[in-house]
């Protein structure tokens, strides 16, 4: 699209994810943002290009990436680049690295910095180990001034692979340890979000005031509805486990590759149930974890939420407006609103009906 500093006008056939506006579906876009809607757009249109019978919608985000597993930062940005991903946010890494910067986008680039996890076995390797509850306060204090938008907790360990519906390590942290840096993180305006899988950790999240949850294997009916009643996000990461089933042979044995199975039915059961009960569902992939390549991420957790049954229109929803809401980013990404960031794709369907057309779309502003 170029810069276009005076106004283009984009003519599609139709808008999917726009604020109201009157007549026609077009998009005015100035200086990379959208200027106006509808026949205002039209009116103060310097240019105006056809996007015949195209669909235009706001770029889709991904809310839950690791850039330092996988290829590495830059290899991983540039992917989510081509993939036509608006923004990103990584949830955690490493102590010893340094924490990669937004560039501006696209994509914009948000990061939990460190994440904060137990010691011991526990430990995750994501995470500085650390315990007690001014560890914890201390540890997201440092995170804010490094420049974290949100604070990643690990509360618990990883999935079983060998027993389908077991989490290791089911409770890693304590009340206190949450609720410290739950505390601060508020404090410091940012949200708090926890790996946290099976009931146990889950419900102890839950009652320390955290903003979201993510992977949250298992979570049992009580905690989706009260995620639900909460508003708190969820970030199920469907893709994560997927990808162990397509691993090349000889990585997990016939009885692995069956428990896996099981726990990929049994989350997307949950899936399916959490946008029965209204639970805030967010679209993140987890990519960068095993055999789960950056960019491409996004669709596969897209498909699979697909397969277990949810709604078109809640992916799409899950993936533009709730995703930009979850990462501070409201007004700016994930809708077409007079304001907001106009990296817009242009698809041949509508993608509320079938969201993985952003996957090759047929034109792109950015
Ligand atoms: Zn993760």
């Amino acid at each position: 699209m170029g810069a276009a500093k005076a106004g283009l006008c984009l003519l599609a056939g139709g808008l999917a994810g726009a604020e109201p506006h009157q007549g026609q579906a077009a998009v005015l876009v100035r200086e990379g943002r959208v200027a106006a809607l509808g026949d205002e757009a039209l009116a103060k249109a310097d240019e105006v290009r056809e996007l015949k019978g195209l669909w235009l919608s706001p770029a889709p985000l991904d809310a839950h990436v690791h850039l330092y597993l996988g290829p590495g930062p830059e290899q991983a940005m540039q992917a989510w680049r081509e993939a036509g991903v608006a923004a990103i946010r990584d949830l955690g890494h490493k102590p010893q690295h340094a924490t990669p910067r937004d560039d501006g986008g696209p994509p914009l680039l948000r990061t939990a910095c460190v994440g904060l996890g137990a010691t011991g076995e526990a430990a995750y390797w994501l995470a500085a180990p650390m315990s007690g509850a001014q560890a914890f306060a201390q540890a997201a204090r440092e995170q804010a001034r490094r420049g974290a938008s949100v604070i990643k907790l690990f509360a618990s360990g990883l999935l079983d692979f060998e027993h389908a519906g077991e989490v290791c390590h089911p409770q890693a942290l304590t009340n206190e340890e949450v609720a410290a840096a739950v505390q601060e993180a508020h404090a410091a305006g940012l949200p708090v979000s926890v790996h946290a899988n099976g009931e146990r950790a889950v419900s102890q999240a839950l009652a320390q005031g955290v903003d979201g949850i993510e992977h949250g294997y298992f979570p049992g009916s009580r905690c989706l509805m009260s995620m639900a009643q909460k508003g708190v996000w969820w970030t199920p990461t469907l893709a994560a486990v997927e990808a162990h089933l397509t691993a090349p042979q000889g990585r997990h044995d016939q009885a692995t590759l069956a428990a896996l199975t099981e726990i990929v039915r049994l989350q997307k059961a949950q899936i399916k149930l959490g946008e029965e009960l209204g639970v805030n569902l967010v679209l993140g992939s987890d990519a960068g974890s095993y055999n789960l390549p950056h960019g491409e991420a996004v669709f596969r957790e897209m498909a699979s939420w697909l397969e277990a049954g949810v709604s078109p229109a809640t992916v799409f929803e899950a993936a533009t407006k709730r995703a930009a809401r979850s990462m501070g980013l409201a007004g700016e990404l994930g809708e077409i609103a007079v304001g907001a960031r106009a990296w817009l794709l242009a698809t041949e369907e509508d993608p509320r009906r079938d969201p993985l057309q952003w996957q090759r779309p047929a034109w792109r502003s950015f």
